[in-house]
């Protein structure tokens, strides 16, 4: 399967569909990194703190496929969240991942005291402009977040990653995004498991002989976002990429923008963590 681009605020473009590492150990990341290379995945997206850049690095080493077909993203964790702190800890994730640039990189969480990201982000306009990072984003932040990032730097992310899925879709935020030119990229897009056993989504899958995990994952495409599904099992790797060969109509995007609830967060809130 050939995942359609997505054209992102700076120019760049990135794969609608990716690969998430999240509770993938370093040794398993090799396996099933490259396992999701041969499905298709061009995209993958890994974090300083799942530990597991060095096995994701390992199996782009091992790769074939030419450095500039892949777009890997990594991120910066709460603890570094300074200028200088970002800096070094984007030097040691890219020693780790043995690549020279980073197709995207996001500050992990706002903080909830909300000192720190204006600078880290400085420090991610400049990484960006010396083009070891192509792109640049956040990852759960707020409305509030937003705004003072581009009210204070002038520099929008390229896209903010949130949990987003049929259960809690965050309307409200994704209005802002459009506004303001930013992709939304959808962490825990199954609800971390949660999505994939409900009877609405089966019922709606059977009319096209697909499963309720390529209902949602097509839900979330045909929505205009971006989205970075997780399994380490094989089967369920090559499942998650096979959405492209059909769309749900207007009828079935209605139900599934109906099981939206604003209590339905499986992750943790960005309002007390981070
Ligand atoms: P997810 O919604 O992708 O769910 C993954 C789980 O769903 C798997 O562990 C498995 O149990 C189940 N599953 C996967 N495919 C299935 C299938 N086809 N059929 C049945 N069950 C299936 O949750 P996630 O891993 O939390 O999110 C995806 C990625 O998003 C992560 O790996 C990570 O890269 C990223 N993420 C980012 C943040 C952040 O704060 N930025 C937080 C969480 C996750």
């Amino acid at each position: 399967p050939t995942t359609p681009p997505l054209r992102l605020n700076d120019g760049n473009t990135m794969p609608q569909l990716g690969y998430g590492v999240w509770r993938v150990s370093n040794e398993d990341a090799v396996a099933c990194v490259t396992e999701a290379i041969k499905a298709g995945y061009r995209s993958i997206d890994t974090a300083a703190i799942y530990e597991n850049e060095e096995g994701v690095g390992h199996a782009l080493a091992a790769s074939d496929i030419p450095r500039n077909d892949l777009f890997i993203t990594t991120k910066l964790w709460n603890d570094r969240r300074s200028y200088d702190g970002a800096l070094s800890a984007f030097d040691e994730s890219l020693k780790r991942l043995k690549l020279d640039f980073v197709d995207l990189y996001l500050i992990h969480w706002p903080g909830v005291s909300g000192e720190g990201f204006l600078d880290a982000w400085r420090a991610l306009i400049r990484l960006k402009e010396e083009g070891r990072v192509k792109s640049i984003g956040v990852s759960n932040f707020q409305v509030k977040h937003l705004r003072r990032l581009i009210d204070e730097t002038g520099v929008a992310p390229a896209l903010n990653q949130i949990e987003l899925h049929p259960r809690f879709q965050q309307k409200e935020l994704c209005a802002f995004h459009a506004q303001h030119g930013i992709a939304t990229e959808c962490w825990g897009p199954l609800g971390q498991g949660s999505l994939v056993a409900d009877e609405k989504l089966a019922a709606i899958g059977r009319k096209y002989g697909k499963t309720p995990a390529q209902v949602i994952l097509r839900w979330h495409l045909d929505s205009g976002f971006v989205v970075i599904p997780k399994s380490v099992t094989p089967s369920r790797i090559r499942e998650n990429i096979d959405v492209f060969d059909f769309k749900l109509d207007a009828n079935d995007m209605r139900i599934i923008e109906s099981m939206d609830d604003k209590g339905g967060r499986v992750g943790p809130d960005p309002a007390v963590f981070g």
